[in-house]
């Protein structure tokens, strides 16, 4: 399966491709390479450098250097065309050299920024878990709770304009107006959007319901976007059971979430489909 901007984005990566290793390629200990993980691979190393035939013929050239994700390790790993008519790719996986993810594992190659390929594995729920804290995203909710609400002119709020970067505590992140988080709760009439009848309790910033503030489309890709993702439309309300929801639920849950939210805003449904949107929560089932 290919990367989504969600994986892109955490691995630092350009390309990359994602499977599962099966029982039977564990106990093998050689994972066929199919698809966008195949092209990858012969991307990187060329057709011509690739051995045909099995390893003992040529173990120099069978033999190929791939970067061990999380290291700093270059670790060798038998990578052959076992028939001539180079039907299949194969990549031996073994102890010895480093990398044997069992049964049931996501394994991974990707190009990353400094052009290395780079391989790993990750057991399923490490894979299921890996965009759960998003620190920039708790900042967020924290200056919109603590931000006092003031008369909003609607008009001196830009939904269009230019996309500011900032410096917070020593990491760079983009600028999100708080007062535009305010404008949708009004908007919502400081209701939670996946179920209006979902209750809170009496903030008492304002004596209404307290609601949260989350990014539809997550501020964390503004990098690939050319347009600023903090704006009206792609900002939600939300209790604060679902907004935790949208980051720490399984995947299935998730998927609910995102198809109520994806339903009520059509300026998204036009520049997105809902299967981009589950690529950006690492919603894509292995
Ligand atoms: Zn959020
Ligand atoms: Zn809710």
């Amino acid at each position: 399966m290919k990367f989504q901007p969600f994986h892109n984005l955490f691995f630092s990566s350009k390309i990359g491709a994602f499977s599962r290793v099966t029982n039977r390629e564990f106990q093998d200990s050689q994972i066929t390479l199919t698809g966008l993980e195949a092209e990858i691979i012969i991307d990187y190393f060329t057709i011509q450098n690739i051995q045909t035939g099995n390893v003992k013929s040529n173990p120099t050239k069978a033999s190929k250097p791939f970067k061990l994700y999380n290291t700093d390790k270059i670790i060798n790993l038998n990578l052959v065309y076992p028939k001539p008519k180079k039907p299949e790719l194969r990549l031996y996986i073994s102890n010895k050299s480093g990398f044997k993810p069992t049964g049931g594992m996501i394994w991974f190659i990707f190009i990353n920024n400094k052009n290395e390929l780079v391989v790993g594995a990750l057991d399923e729920i490490t894979w299921g878990s890996l965009d759960q804290y998003d620190i920039d995203d708790n900042e967020y909710t924290n200056s919109v709770n603590l931000t006092i609400p003031k008369k909003i002119n609607i008009k001196e709020i830009p939904t269009k304009g230019e996309i500011k970067k900032i410096k917070i505590k020593g990491r760079t992140t983009y600028k999100r107006n708080p007062n535009l988080a305010i404008l949708r709760f009004e908007k919502s009439e400081y209701k939670c959007e996946i179920n209006a009848n979902h209750r809170t309790f009496t903030s008492i910033k304002n004596n209404l319901p307290f609601v949260e503030s989350h990014h539809f489309i997550p501020m964390k890709f503004q990098g690939i976007m050319d347009y600023p993702l903090d704006n009206l439309d792609n900002l939600i309300s939300l209790c604060p059971n679902c907004h935790r929801a949208f980051h720490h639920a399984i995947i299935d849950e998730k998927i609910l979430l995102i198809n109520e939210i994806y339903q009520k805003r059509k300026k998204i449904q036009n520049l997105y489909s809902i299967e981009d949107i589950k690529g950006f929560y690492n919603c894509i089932r292995v």
